[in-house]
């Protein structure tokens, strides 16, 4: 039973990370709680996302195994990659994790509603699916964000997002993947790793803008070195039906040929024609909900998490948002989330994983820093012969030893970033990186053994 004369204490639009987390932890304080989801419960990252994305980079990553195993002396068969088995077993892992979603929130209680909600007032939702309105005394949006596309290219109906991309009849020989950011080089990763003739068409200079500039310039080249075609500074003109597949026109001039397009060129809040003008919400110049730190709207019994706010785009952020907010309006606790410090990890080939300030924030944010940079050819690849370097660089403020930054490009970085996240969190010193006894023989070891700064070859010869 609501406490209140609404339907619900608390309604919540979309049952993906950050909604399920505040749904349930709210529930669990007590509140009478109801989640719509329109698509799927488990939302992007669970269904089409992160967790299915990752499953397409393991696959795409056997290909360079089998090779490498040569050096230790394997001999094995010429590999064949069957895409439907890949996408059905993918397909059937999607949905458990589905399902333990849905069974997760009928355990706690939650209320799971199968229709697209809009807001009609600020206490009322209307159920579109079901023709029929809801009221609660809390609303939380928590609608993600959607994959943009160019609108007004000529042929954009032929080309896919990652949506899609999931779920294809079958692989192209070739693919055009076009966009810099992280998803982008994931998916130019898997296709190539699939064996198909990947080219990735990026409209600025380099890829992964907003990351630190030589793990940009790294994966660059090792996109490259994977025979990945990387082109920068160029975009589609138009997209045309040739034959069987497609002729892409680029703005250098270029016409490739082309079974599938796909756009990753970046994701917008999903606020479209969710009622939030009937309501009065402020939203920025994405479309973003524009919150407090408590994740509250300029309507005071409104509240949005996740991508739907633009802040960091990224599932752990969403989690903790929902929980925040949970904690803050049905615990009697208030709590912000704190964006300032974010390990992340692209799973990009090789794999990146970054926390904290890049080279050029640093520089910006405090009057002197140090560097401390390793390029190596990771151990494996001494027999397997693979020419692939790994990059590690720390960032340290010089005036209080802190390290303000770590970048890792090569294999298991993601995991690597998620215990030095905890160091940076704490504030660690690079001293106290340096106390830390190595683990031998690791590539991570690396990070606590770099004693030498980093001086620019330019300043060197200036010596
Ligand atoms: C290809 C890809 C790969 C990614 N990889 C990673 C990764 O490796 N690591 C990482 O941290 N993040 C990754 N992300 C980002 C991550 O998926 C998002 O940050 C996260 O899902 C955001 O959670 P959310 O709760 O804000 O929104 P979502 O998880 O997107 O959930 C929103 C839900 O709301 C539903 N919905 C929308 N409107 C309505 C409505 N009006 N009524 C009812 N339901 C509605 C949607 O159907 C959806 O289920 C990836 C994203 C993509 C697209």
């Amino acid at each position: 039973m609501s406490e209140t004369n609404f339907d619900y204490d608390l309604f919540v639009i979309g049952a993906g990370s950050g909604g399920v987390r505040a749904a349930r932890m709210s529930a669990s304080h007590g509140a009478k709680v109801a989640v719509a989801e329109e698509y799927r419960v488990g939302g992007t990252c669970v269904i089409r996302g992160c967790v299915p994305k990752k499953l397409f980079v393991y696959a795409s990553q056997f290909h360079e195994e089998f090779e490498d195993a040569a050096g230790f002396g394997w001999t094995v068969p010429k590999a064949t990659f069957d895409w439907t088995v890949l996408r059905d077993n993918k397909d059937k892992e999607i949905d458990r994790l589905n399902q333990i979603y849905i069974r997760n929130l009928n355990n706690s209680g939650v209320e799971i509603i199968d229709s697209r909600a809009v807001l009609k007032d600020a206490h009322t939702v209307h159920l579109v699916g079901e023709g029929r309105d809801v009221t609660a005394d809390k609303i939380l949006i928590a609608t993600g964000a959607t994959a943009n596309v160019d609108e007004s290219l000529k042929g954009r109906e032929h080309a896919i997002t990652s949506n899609e991309a999931f779920h294809l009849d079958e692989l192209p020989k070739k693919v055009i993947v076009a966009g810099g950011g992280y998803i982008s080089v994931e998916f130019a990763g898997i296709f190539n790793g699939l064996g198909i003739e990947t080219t990735l068409l990026y409209r600025g200079e380099e890829i992964l803008r907003g990351f630190d500039d030589d793990l940009r310039v790294t994966l660059h080249e090792e996109m490259e070195k994977k025979s990945i075609r990387v082109i920068t500074g160029s975009v589609f003109t138009e997209i045309e039906k040739s034959g069987d597949g497609y002729k892409a026109h680029l703005s250098n001039g270029e016409v490739l040929d082309t079974g599938l397009v796909m756009f990753a060129i970046g994701r917008d809040p999903n606020t479209k024609g969710l009622g939030l003008e009937t309501v009065g919400i402020k939203t920025g110049r994405k479309g973003e909900i524009i919150v407090d730190q408590y994740s509250q709207t300029n309507i005071e019994n409104i509240y949005a998490v996740g991508d739907v706010t633009d802040r960091a785009n990224l599932t752990p952020i969403a989690i903790r948002e929902g929980a925040a907010f949970a904690e803050t309006v049905f615990n009697n606790n208030p709590q912000a989330v704190d964006h300032s410090i974010i390990p992340t990890a692209v799973f990009s080939q090789p794999e990146i994983g970054t926390v904290g300030l890049t080279e050029e924030q640093a520089r910006a944010e405090y009057s002197e820093i140090d560097i401390y940079k390793s390029k190596f050819r990771a151990m494996k690849h001494t027999l397997s012969g693979r020419n692939e370097q790994t990059m590690m660089k720390i960032i340290v403020d010089t005036a209080t030893d802190k390290v303000v930054g770590c970048h890792i490009i090569g294999p298991h970085s993601g995991e690597m970033i998620q215990a030095i996240g905890i160091a940076v969190t704490m504030g660690a010193t690079k001293a106290q990186f340096d106390m830390t006894v190595a683990v031998h023989p690791t590539a991570a070891e690396e990070l606590v053994t770099m004693k030498e700064k980093w001086v620019a070859p330019e300043l060197k010869a200036a010596d």
